[in-house]
């Protein structure tokens, strides 16, 4: 993804590695100025220099300037380039002798050293310009330099970014932070931010509240950080979100609510999560789904960087039971098709023994995916993965179906599938030569979601061998609506649990089966999914004390004491209200293509939740928990070897 990444970055440049940074550093800084404001920024004000590295040229001659920046490199004592987070520039260092201090000093700082040089802009002489640099038509005949600080021998070439380990750009990261792809992250995440805030509250009318961090458990959800007070046995949590705040801001009248939150989540990092991570958290009072949705649409139009695209609004929408049955997933990729098809019809007479046997239970079914042109990229070894996948992760097995031409099934069961069967599935997944059909049996989720796997899996071997089913620069957004409200518990399927969380208001139709079938309702809840990542979720909010009461007490189980506070103020006139949050991080991942949401972070979490850089969390002397009246109990040897073998993703980095 990172080579994918700075390809994007410099598309249709292939020049040596001296080159290549000056230019991902000039089109760093000039898609950033494509995406920028209007109005053009002073990025000199109130420091000592009167220009940056990148923004030089030819208007610029026989200005006198002053630059601070980093030495990128030198050339035989002559040259020196210096660099900030705009760009490079081109500086002679003086040869003569009134001027031996200056050489001293540009000659003898080691690379990566931050100085200060102050000089005449000058013309480069005739056959040096280098049109492939934004400052490539001049140079700077400098008079006297400063070296601000010197640079110890770098762990890592900050120019060579794609070698390093992300352990080590973590535990260096003020270092990665130099880096060209960390500048545009971090900066195009600000730019995008500005932008919200600028939709939200100048042409919306929200108002920007912040809520507080120190908060106590939440019933439900993931789990919570805690954190001790000096009361003994009582703790605060940290906020997975600020939900409750944010409804109860609506009770206090602040109609239209925005907030960047930082939310915690006691979940281990992947590459699509952190335990801390920010939120653009919104809240408005009498709205409804529609509109919500068309406020999010507008945002993200609004504060989208023109150089990826234009946003096309609406975004269309799915109910989550076609997602599930078409993609097996919530989260649907819609940039290529590869659908899931239910054939549970046609194989009613099947000798398969396995296809038999799911059809013989009332909740069996039939699915297929077609993949096109299978025969011809996917290995026999591709099919074994996949067959091993099915077997360890879903217990089920998959049936795959080569198809050389249309009468002939290549398959070890192929003498079972009779000839109406074989034409049946020619006709409804429109197959044709060379594809491959994978088919599975099984309850009807249980086989959505194992071909859901299997067409991600799939599209991403097919991407392997060059056939390109997903465009990297197409940004396809989809809202997926008619969640269920609540679902049965995975270790106990008897009882239900919030879909997504207590407050979420049942669908206005289904109101009436809360009491009667509860799992039948559904929600008002709406997920926005851009490329097959849910970027954010939110929903209508229950406001009647009574019916919120009735979920979390009758329906959840729920101690209800522990939201007391939210209940009592629904009673006191709470308006009808609903809410979302994007995910700004996975947003930013996407938006910039990163690999992973620790690209888009300033100083993010290893995947165990460790900080590298500082080595938090770090332990305290037991002097200093007492205040807090706890004990470590320290687990023994096996313990620890237990958990960590436990841990979702055991390596550091
Ligand atoms: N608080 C929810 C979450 O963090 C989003 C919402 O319902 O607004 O997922």
């Amino acid at each position: 993804m990172f080579s994918c990444w700075l390809s994007q970055l410099c598309r249709g440049l292939s020049t040596p590695t001296r080159r290549t940074t000056q230019l991902i550093w000039s089109s760093a800084s000039r898609s950033l100025v494509l995406s920028s404001q209007r109005r053009i920024p002073e990025l000199s004000s109130f420091v000592a220099r009167t220009n940056t590295c990148g923004e030089l040229r030819s208007s610029h001659l026989g200005q006198e300037v002053t630059l601070c920046g980093w030495i990128q490199f030198r050339r035989q004592n002559i040259f020196l380039v210096l660099r900030d987070f705009h760009g490079l520039v081109q500086v002679v260092i003086p040869q003569d002798e009134p001027a031996a201090s200056v050489k001293k000093i540009l000659c003898e700082a080691p690379m990566e050293s931050v100085v200060q040089v102050s000089g005449t802009v000058i013309s480069r002489p005739p056959g040096q310009k280098n049109p492939k640099m934004p400052t490539g038509e001049i140079e700077i005949k400098v008079k006297t330099a400063k070296l601000l600080n010197s640079c110890k021998k770098l762990p890592f070439e900050i120019k060579d970014f794609m070698k390093k380990t992300e352990a080590l750009r973590l535990q260096y990261r003020y270092l990665d932070l130099r880096s060209v792809q960390m500048q545009y992250n971090l900066r195009l995440r600000s730019q995008m931010v500005m932008k919200m805030r600028e939709y939200l509250c100048n042409l919306h009318g929200f108002v920007d509240v912040e809520t507080p961090t120190l908060f106590k458990r939440t019933p439900g959800g993931a789990k919570e950080f805690v954190i001790p007070s000096r009361e003994p046995g009582k703790f605060y949590s940290l906020p997975q979100s600020p939900q409750q705040f944010k409804q109860l801001l609506m009770v206090g009248g602040l109609d239209r609510y925005f907030q960047v939150a930082r939310c915690y989540r006691d979940e281990g990092s992947r590459p699509d999560r952190q335990p801390e991570f920010t939120q653009i958290d919104i809240e408005m009072s009498f709205v409804d789904q529609t509109g919500v949705q068309s406020l999010i649409e507008g945002l993200l139009q609004y504060s989208w960087p023109s150089d990826k695209g234009p946003v096309v609004v609406p975004f269309p929408s799915m109910p989550f039971a076609e997602a599930l049955a078409s993609y097996g997933t919530d989260k649907p990729d819609t940039r290529f098709g590869m659908k899931i098809v239910d054939i549970s019809d046609m194989f009613r007479n099947t000798e398969v023994g396995f296809l038999q046997d799911a059809l013989s239970k009332p909740q069996g079914t039939v699915k297929a995916i077609c993949i096109r042109k299978g025969a011809k990229y996917l290995k026999r070894k591709d099919i074994e993965s996949i067959r091993k996948f099915a077997a360890d992760h879903f217990n089920e097995e998959v049936l795959p179906i080569f198809l050389k031409t249309n009468e002939n099934w290549n398959s070890p069961v192929a003498k079972f599938i009779m000839e109406e069967q074989g034409s049946g599935l020619v006709k409804l997944l429109e197959t044709q030569e060379e594809d491959v059909v994978l088919l599975t049996a099984g309850e009807h989720k249980r086989a959505c979601s194992l071909m859901g796997k299997l067409r991600l899996e799939c599209a991403d071997l097919l991407e392997a061998r060059g056939v390109v089913l997903r465009d990297p620069a197409l940004f396809s957004f989809l809202w997926v609506v008619d969640f269920p409200l609540f679902l049965p518990k995975e270790e106990n399927p008897q009882e239900l649990e919030s879909a997504h969380h207590p407050f979420t208001a049942p669908h206005p139709s289904d109101i009436h089966l809360l009491y009667t079938e509860p799992h039948k309702v559904r929600s008002q809840h709406y997920d926005l999914v851009l490329n097959g990542n849910e970027i954010g979720g939110g929903s209508i909010r229950i406001h009647n004390s009574e019916l919120q009461h009735y979920v979390l007490a009758t329906v959840l189980k729920e101690d209800v004491k522990l939201l007391s506070h939210l209940l009592q103020a629904l009673d006191y006139g709470a308006p009808p209200h609903g809410g979302i949050a994007l995910g700004l991080d996975r947003l930013m991942c996407l938006v910039t293509g990163a690999p992973s949401i620790r690209d888009v972070i300033a100083f993010p979490k290893s995947f165990r939740g460790h900080d590298l850089m500082s080595n938090a969390p770090d332990s305290i002397p037991p002097e200093e928990l007492k205040p807090y009246h706890i004990q470590v109990s320290w687990p023994t040897d096996a313990e620890t070897e237990k958990s960590s073998s436990n841990h979702p993703c055991r390596s550091e980095s």
